[in-house]
């Protein structure tokens, strides 16, 4: 089986949630806007960067091209969680952050492109035991020969440096571009916090990247022999879709089914 930092985190926060997603593999059609949002951005920078090649969008044209993605690609499964936000709220945020991107970056030709949603294959020791997959958002070439990867962050908060040190996402892709160059010596780690258009940079030495192998060698091999997949509650749960399936919240969507009187009494608060 091939993971992944998703699953890696998924599994971290929720065992329960794991398994209905990844391994029992069901899908529900809700969808977090936050989310929503993101996939409309990330597809926005890699339009933006692959033009790059023959010409330099403008922002117009870049606001435009996400535009027309929202329009799409909306859904009447999109949820928004927030109290008293709209779907505009969540469109023109995201307007907002491609504004300052590109404002901030323009003309995009501080660095080589050297990848954009690039697939990395991570073998973490070389053997097959434990093989890892994901896709980088981008990957440049800087002039002074330094392999940088990117992120991008649509996350409502700025996270402290120490979040970014201990990073298991960007590492992993470290590992996995070394694999893929072993030409690539000198890396960082970046992400973009559009939010609050500032980046976030990190590092790893050497033996930090054998502590990272070591420690998710360990938790793959704690995920391979779980039997029971506890569901683990937490802030999380707000934006989960698997309530219908999940022990500890089923109940409230079947009370939620109920009209309002036989309701009355019976709910301890915190539904969605
Ligand atoms: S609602 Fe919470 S506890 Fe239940 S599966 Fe989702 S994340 Fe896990």
């Amino acid at each position: 089986m091939s993971y992944s930092h998703s699953k890696l985190e998924t599994y971290q926060n929720c065992p329960r949630k794991y398994k209905l997603c990844y391994l029992d593999r069901l899908r529900p059609e809700e969808e977090g806007i936050e989310a929503f949002l993101g996939s409309c951005f990330h597809e926005t920078m890699e339009k933006l960067y692959s033009e790059l090649r023959f010409r330099v969008m403008s922002l117009e044209e870049t606001k435009a091209y996400y535009e027309s993605l929202w329009k799409k690609n909306f859904h009447d499964k999109v949820k928004i969680v927030e109290e008293g936000r709209t779907v505009d709220d969540y469109f023109r945020l995201g307007l907002k952050f491609i504004e300052d991107y590109y404002k901030h970056y323009y003309p995009f030709n501080q660095n080589r492109i050297l990848g954009l949603e690039l697939e990395l294959e991570i073998d973490l020791y070389g053997d097959s035991r434990y093989l890892l997959k994901g896709f980088a958002d981008r990957i440049d070439l800087t002039p002074d020969g330094l392999i940088e990867i990117h992120d991008y962050k649509t996350a409502s908060q700025l996270p402290p440096q120490a979040t970014a040190d201990a990073d298991r996402q960007l590492a992993l892709y470290q590992l996995g571009i070394k694999q893929k160059w072993p030409w690539a010596e000198k890396f960082r780690l970046i992400w973009h916090y559009v939010a609050f258009d500032q980046e976030i940079s990190s590092t790893r030495t050497p033996e930090q990247l054998d502590q990272l192998r070591a420690e998710i060698a360990w938790l793959i091999d704690k995920m391979e022999a779980d039997l029971e997949f506890p569901a683990q509650e937490s802030g999380l749960c707000r934006w989960c879709a698997y309530w219908a399936y999940c022990p500890l919240k089923r109940h409230e969507v079947e009370l939620d089914k109920l009209p309002p009187k036989q309701i009355s009494g019976r709910r301890g608060g915190g539904s969605r």
